[in-house]
């Protein structure tokens, strides 16, 4: 997971990507960063940490120039140090470039091992800079031809923003794993990996980067070109279970919205209940328990109280760490719940291990009984698209069947929507989804 964003022709380039990193701050909490172009050339700077913490008012300020793109970190391959954090800033034979990437490219290795045995030195250990080398390599005349030709060699999820003097250039893979919006305010275009950042700046959405194509964007004009030939959707149907921001929109909704009519379908799909109230593990839970109490009639309220400040547990490499802050972040309203037959709603169930806990506490604050319902199937695959899911074995569906993870839990009962229902309300009826975390079916390996 990570969060990109570029834009063209506007004064307060880098301040407008600071304000877009903020919103997508909830992709990536490890490291960001910012590179600037104008009249001065590139300017520069990343660090480790929340964009609140990296940036200054002078440090944006000293990132001047008209084209600016940014980036937030979560690490899938490569660590969590300074040198791999983003945007990368390379000289190539086509002069400086900026890159920032979110996804995972899955022939890294075999890549990485071909360019450095023909010469090629890599500065981080992401796979991020492998294009940029694939680039530099090219026998191409120009800068887009030898990027058509260095994606074509990529393998797996990426969307790229890239700045090369008075352009930014995206591109996203032929499957369109992760998301790639537009945006237009007058002659200035942006690129984010979600609307909000668009929102936040000021920029109308006017569409995505579709899959296989590369967007040129500068002097208020944009050129779209395909560089393969797309395959079909794949987006991540986990950007809406859990990843994306409610307010963000995903084919042409809300995800708070998408959430909501899972939520519905779920209801529908548990049947009556004895229940006294519905909520929602905050705050992707919320949504749904929200749909869900609409469809059911059974009243929403709210039975934890979420700290805004501890960092999101799933956004931790560390195990140890995730479980620190999974303990941390949620504080039980102990009137709501105490004597209470509870459906409590969480957008899914992973290791199991959060869950527990929190059924844990629901109890101890004097739950009756807790029902836990998961807005997701099982999760049985890892992802090799740039989320980072625990290995196969990790996965609780894959050790226990539905009755042994509910004891594990400590849930009165368990039970987690179809991925029929979960597909039916994030799109449009078609299978345009990637759910290979689901069902294995994984559009490339
Ligand atoms: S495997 Fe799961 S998390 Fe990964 S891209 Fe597919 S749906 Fe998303």
């Amino acid at each position: 997971m990570c969060g990109i964003f570029g834009v063209t022709d506007n004064k307060d380039s880098s301040f407008l990507t600071y304000i877009a990193l903020y919103s997508l701050q909830h992709r990536g909490q490890e490291s960001c960063g910012i590179v600037s172009w104008g009249k001065k050339g590139f300017k520069y700077y990343n660090g480790m940490g929340l964009v609140q913490e990296v940036f200054n008012r002078d440090l944006i300020s000293n990132l001047s120039g008209d084209f600016a793109i940014g980036h937030v970190r979560y690490s899938t391959t490569g660590s969590s140090t300074i040198s791999n954090a983003q945007p990368l800033f390379l000289n190539t034979r086509f002069g400086e470039v900026a890159v920032a990437h979110n996804g995972n490219i899955i022939n890294s290795n075999e890549l990485k091992r071909e360019l450095s045995r023909t010469g090629s030195i890599f500065q981080t250990t992401t796979d991020s800079e492998i294009i940029v080398h694939l680039i530099s390599r090219s026998n191409k005349n120009n800068f887009i031809e030898a990027l058509s030709e260095g994606l074509s060699k990529l393998k797996g999820a990426f969307s790229f923003v890239f700045l090369v003097e008075n352009k930014i250039i995206a591109a996203r893979d032929p499957w369109g794993f992760r998301p790639l919006v537009i945006g237009r305010k007058g002659k200035s275009f942006a690129f984010a990996s979600e609307t909000t950042a668009l929102d936040s700046t000021g920029y109308d959405f006017i569409g995505e980067v579709e899959p296989g194509e590369i967007a040129v964007a500068s002097n208020g004009k944009i050129k779209k070109t395909k560089y393969s030939k797309p395959d079909k959707f794949h987006r991540c149907i986990f950007e809406q279970v859990y990843f994306a921001r409610p307010d963000s929109v995903v084919l042409d909704k809300t995800v708070a919205m998408t959430r909501y009519e899972i939520g519905k379908l779920l209801a529908a799909e548990f049947g009556k209940s004895d229940a006294d109230i519905v909520s929602g593990v905050p705050d992707s839970g919320t949504s749904y328990a929200l749909g869900f109490s609409k469809e059911s009639g059974i009243n929403y309220m709210p039975v934890f109280m979420k700290n805004h400040y501890a960092p999101r547990s799933f956004l931790q490499p560390q195990q140890s760490l995730r479980e620190f802050i999974a303990d941390l972040k949620l504080a039980p309203i102990k009137d709501f719940i105490k004597g209470k037959k509870i459906i409590l709603i969480d957008d899914s169930l992973v290791r199991g291990t959060t869950s527990r806990k929190i059924v844990g506490k629901l109890k101890k604050a004097g739950a009756k009984k807790v029902y836990l319902l998961i807005a997701s199937p099982p999760i049985r695959g890892s992802c090799f698209y740039g989320i980072d899911t625990p290995t196969k074995k990790e996965l609780i569906a894959n050790r226990m069947n539905l009755e042994e993870i509910r004891d594990f839990i400590g849930a009165d009962k368990l039970y987690y929507i179809s991925l029929k229902s979960l597909v039916k309300a994030c799109g449009n009826g078609d299978k345009n989804f990637c759910t290979a975390c689901f069902d294995r079916d994984y559009p490339i390996l």
